[in-house]
């Protein structure tokens, strides 16, 4: 296997006991990999070798120089605290300031300590009058401002930042240097540099360096083209025994996760396989979006604000948590937490809900727990913080599963560094609040990047500086395109431009970043038995170009990722062998209108809903439903005619005592709804706010006024005899419960039922063999005297009207239209008409007790239907071609 550095580069300082100190962790790591497995060979005992960092030895240099009483005692800044110094000052700043304000403080301030860091590791303090230039332009007045601010702050505190800790070792008398290799790519920072060959005796390591005139360079079209051919590449390039091969991703951030989908794809490690992956990348994933502490922050963030549904459903099915033990419960927590309509969930909520459903359950225990805790009230000292977040954390079983695989594992691990991570921030924050503190508890995990343990011979994915001082037998650079290699010249926002030009700031300068690509091609080239560079020629509808570096032969690649290849394979679909129906055997079976409804609209609907009872989830509503708005006027006409009663009554009532008997009807409707809704666990009101309420309490008010008008204008007179009383109907062994709104009866001793509706289904709907509205044919049933049906339709923004179907009933204009107009001469008089009625829901109640679930929906009965996932219509359309199902053989 080829060795992960050029060892012989580093030998004669490793075997002199120098120090050799490099830019980035990456390559002090290998350096020391590789010496440990030269000496492995030849001795039995292994001498450490000094490799570091560059900022670690100098940290060293200087907490030596502290602990020997050189320098002054202090401490030196993590930079997560740091940073935590600069978002606080912003914060207090940003307060203080009026008609100023920041989307994103905690950007704004890693923003800040970039440009501070930058100014300073450049030498900035040693400019004559450095901050007069600041005040030209507003963002770096700004920052000016901030920065005197952070200085004062730290001399409070009595801490130094690594600037400061550089400035005092460059004021230390040096009497004895000892001697250092560095590794000179890429350029340290001048202060850095000024410090090291201050403090010792610097012998630089200079890697070698090739011509890259020939570099073979593929061109793609797409981006995912090219990370596609990347995969591809990687795994054949690996297959031979020990080969090391790498990939350089120059746009990391854009093309990191793309390329790992297809490496996954490619090696066969989207699923089972996860945990196989046979590669390492440089850039790990933070630790807070790793499952195992997503569901933990969002577990114990749910204890100070409420979580939108979805994420509260993901932690109903965290493998981490208790909800687990609960698997019984959760699917009845979820239904009734969904009624509500709410798109967030409390914790209040679902202990309300959690305790009706079931008291004794461990998670009704851990929400009890939670809410009679006063452990997360007030300000703490972050310190105190962890313990609470400990505790927390145990009472949720968190991290629950008993055998956490190897990776989560890893992860478990950092739990301890995390949260030391987050005291520590106490050394330079004052108390803070449980919610702040799992702010900062977040930060800490967002800022700790988690690499799993890889094989050693693993496929290397690598940022640009990454790649530098490995060796490989295989390096393929991807994204080499103008823009990219080199970089764009770049303004650091909070510094001023003559200022980032008189300190050589390199991001500024064309030509300095066109000779570090250079430098880094170079270094690439020589590390490596192949090298071949890659880009796309087409980014979100614009042409792109080779970077102009690189004068290798362009060869037209024709990989291509779109459609992926498995698409292309055989058809993987067999036809179903017909399942028997599974006929009730219940001699009688109870239910309700929807039931009949359902069978005529989709037999299948009915058999998953009706007999397999599958809940529906109720979505998320803004403002108040069409069905919440249907109870309201239900209720309140329930209490209107029991006070009217009939029309003569209706005539006589003055306009005052209309109005007093509306609005009181109305109230007492909302009212009761809302206390319905309280014991069910949530607040109608408090969900659409007291302004939408009294809105709708108006609307309801007005649409009675209106409804009552539209009533006045009956031409026949009427007694409302019966109201939402519940009526049994035998129907071929079913038991149907029916529960008419409202039953009128006129003077000849006929009566018609009235059903209320915001939206009335059209009368074709009624009609037919298979009733898509049952409904009313089926209160037709019950008793010989009804005569007459109608709904009567209260929209909000049309007029109220009936629509009925019935000889002279006094309701519509069509009523004196004879029954076989009105029915386009399907039936001729009432009796046929019932008798029709009976026969075709006599035929849907048998059907369904003969367990007939065949999905054949009726017209337009899929638009509402939640089921499609379960009954796979969307599937079955898809392969109605019968051709699609045949046998290839
Ligand atoms: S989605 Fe359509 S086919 Fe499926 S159950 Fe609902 S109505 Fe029937």
């Amino acid at each position: 296997m080829r060795a992960t550095v050029d060892l012989p580069l580093f030998l004669p300082l490793l075997e002199s006991g120098a120090c050799i100190v490099t830019p980035g962790k990456r390559l002090a790591r290998e350096i020391t990999e590789s010496w440990v497995r030269h000496c492995e060979s030849g001795s039995p005992v292994i001498a450490t070798p000094r490799v570091a960092t560059v900022d670690s030895w100098l940290e060293q240099a200087w907490s030596r120089a502290v602990e020997a009483g050189r320098l002054p005692p202090s401490r030196l800044l993590t930079p997560q605290q740091d940073l935590a110094v600069w978002q606080q000052l912003i914060n207090n700043d940003l307060e203080e300031r009026i008609g100023f304000s920041l989307t994103h403080p905690r950007a704004a301030a890693q923003r800040a300590q970039a440009a501070w860091n930058k100014l300073m590791m450049h030498d900035g303090a040693g400019l004559r009058d450095l901050w007069s230039a600041f005040q030209y332009d507003d963002d770096c007045h700004v920052f000016s401002e901030w920065a005197r601010q952070y200085s004062a702050r730290l001399s409070e505190l009595g801490v130094v930042s690594r600037y400061g800790a550089y400035q005092q070792l460059l004021s230390l008398p040096v009497t004895e240097r000892p001697a250092v290799g560095l590794f000179t790519v890429p350029d340290l920072s001048p202060l850095t540099r000024k410090v090291l060959e201050h403090l010792a005796s610097v012998t630089l390591i200079e890697p070698d360096r090739g011509d890259y005139a020939d570099l073979p360079v593929q061109s793609f079209v797409t981006r995912d083209d090219e990370l596609f051919a990347a995969a591809q590449w990687a795994r054949a390039s690996s297959a031979g025994s020990g080969q090391r091969v790498g990939i350089v991703l120059l746009d990391m951030p854009n093309d990191r996760n793309r390329l790992e989908y297809f490496l996954r794809q490619e090696f066969d490690c989207l699923d089972a396989r996860y945990n196989d992956l046979p590669v390492n990348f440089a850039t790990g994933m933070p630790l807070a979006n790793t499952p195992l502490f997503r569901d933990a922050l969002a577990v114990l963030e749910w204890d100070v604000h409420p979580l939108s549904r979805p994420r509260w459903v993901s932690l109903t099915r965290s493998p981490y948590l208790a909800f687990k033990a609960d698997s019984e419960m959760i699917p009845a927590l979820i239904q009734a937490q969904f009624m509500s309509g709410s798109h967030e969930v409390s914790l209040e909520n679902a202990l309300h809900i959690a305790a009706r459903l079931n008291p004794a359950s461990r998670v009704t225990g851990i929400l009890r727990s939670i809410r009679s805790s006063q452990a997360h009230k007030g300000v703490k000292n972050l310190d105190d913080w962890t313990e609470v977040i400990r505790e927390r954390l145990a009472l949720w079983g968190w991290p629950g599963r008993p055998g956490l695989d190897s990776i989560e594992y890893q992860q478990f691990q950092r739990l301890d560094a995390s949260l030391d991570a987050l005291a520590s921030l106490g050394g330079v924050l004052p108390h803070q609040s449980y919610e702040s503190a799992l702010v900062l508890w977040r930060d800490c995990l967002a800022a700790t990047v988690f690499q799993p343990k890889t094989p050693h011979d693993s496929i290397q994915v690598l940022g640009p500086l990454e790649a530098v001082g490995g060796r490989f037998d295989a390096l393929r650079i991807c994204g080499a395109q103008r823009g990219v290699l080199p970089a764009r010249p770049r303004v650091e926002p909070f510094l001023p431009v003559a200022i980032q030009k008189s300190l050589g700031m390199a991001d500024i300068d064309e030509s300095a970043l066109t000779e570090e690509a250079h430098t880094l091609l170079q270094v690439w080239f020589a590390s490596s038995l192949e090298v071949i560079a890659s880009f796309h020629s087409a980014e979100q509808g614009l042409p792109r170009h080779a970077s102009a570096l690189l004068s290798g032969k362009v060869s037209e690649a024709n990989t291509s990722w779109f459609p992926p290849a498995r698409w292309a394979g055989p058809l993987q679909v067999e036809p179903a062998p017909e399942d028997a129906s599974l006929p009730l055997e219940t001699p009688e079976t109870t239910g309700g209108i929807s039931l009949i409804r359902d069978q005529a609209a989709c037999p299948f609907r009915a058999f998953a809903r009706h007999q397999l009872n599958l809940p529906s989830l109720q979505p998320t509503v803004i403002g108040i439903s069409a069905s919440e708005r249907g109870t309201f006027l239900h209720e309140a006409l329930f209490r209107l005619w029991r006070q009217i009663e009939s029309s003569e009554a209706l005539t006589s009532l003055s306009p005052e005592a209309e109005k007093n008997l509306i609005e009181e009807a109305v109230s007492g409707a909302m009212q009761q709804t809302e206390s319905a809704c309280e014991a069910r666990g949530y607040s109608l009101r408090e969900r659409v706010g007291s302004a939408c309420w009294q809105l709708e309490q108006q609307l309801c008010v007005d649409l009675l006024a209106q409804w009552l008008r539209h009533e006045r204008e009956r031409s026949v007179s009427f007694r409302v005899v019966e109201m939402e009383q519940n009526q049994t109907l035998q129907l071929e062994g079913l038991s149907l419960t029916l529960r008419p709104d409202r039953i009128d009866e006129f003077e000849d001793g006929r009566r018609a039922v009235i059903d209320y509706k915001i939206r009335a289904p059209s009368r074709t709907r009624w009609l037919g063999k298979r009733p898509q509205e049952p409904q009313l044919p089926l209160y037709s049933l019950l008793d010989p005297k009804i005569q007459g049906i109608a709904f009567a339709e209260l929209p909000a923004s049309d007029p109220v009207q009936f629509i009925a179907l019935g000889e002279s009933l006094g309701l519509a204009k069509g009523d004196n239209k004879s029954l076989e107009q009105q029915t386009r001469s399907i039936a001729a008089a009432w009796p046929d008409l019932v008798a029709q009625w009976e026969a075709s829901l006599q035929q849907l109640a048998r059907e369904f007790m003969a367990g007939e679930a065949t999905v054949s929906p009726q017209p337009g009965a899929c638009d509402y239907c939640d089921l499609a996932s379960v009954c796979r219509i969307n599937e079955l359309s898809a392969n109605a071609d019968p051709a699609a199902l045949e046998d290839p053989a």
